[in-house]
């Protein structure tokens, strides 16, 4: 937990958001200014600002994102298609650094993510 993180915020329960999931080490919610008709992001609960910062002790944690972003996409209608994004550094346009997957599905404005 870190005090001024806004993921951190709304895991601890201080900052609202629309919740898609609550899983054990992640939690998935709805991005506030959505890219695609279908825009989440999944967060681990615990508070690592980006990819760069992930140690190994911790690569099971992240290997559950993905196992989330696999239950998400089956409960997608048509082809079951979705893209995902991390974002690692300012330049590649991170702005939350606490580490998240974009999930997205249904015609993408790529442009922000
Ligand atoms: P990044 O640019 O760091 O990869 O992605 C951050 C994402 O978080 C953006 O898509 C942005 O719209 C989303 N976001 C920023 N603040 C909030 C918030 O307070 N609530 C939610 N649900 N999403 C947020
Ligand atoms: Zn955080």
């Amino acid at each position: 937990m870190k005090n001024n993180c806004i993921f951190c915020q709304i895991i601890d329960g201080t900052l609202n958001a629309t919740f898609i999931l609550k899983e054990e080490n992640c939690i998935v919610i709805k991005d506030i200014a959505p890219k695609a008709p279908i825009h989440y992001l999944i967060i681990p609960k615990v508070h690592i600002p980006d990819v760069a910062s992930i140690s190994p002790s911790q690569f099971d944690v992240i290997t559950n994102l993905f196992a989330v972003a696999q239950k998400i996409g089956k409960t997608l209608p048509g082809s079951q298609a979705y893209k995902l994004v991390i974002n690692n550094g300012h330049d590649a346009g991170q702005r939350v650094f606490h580490l998240h997957m974009h999930f997205l599905s249904g015609p993408i404005s790529i442009q922000g993510i």
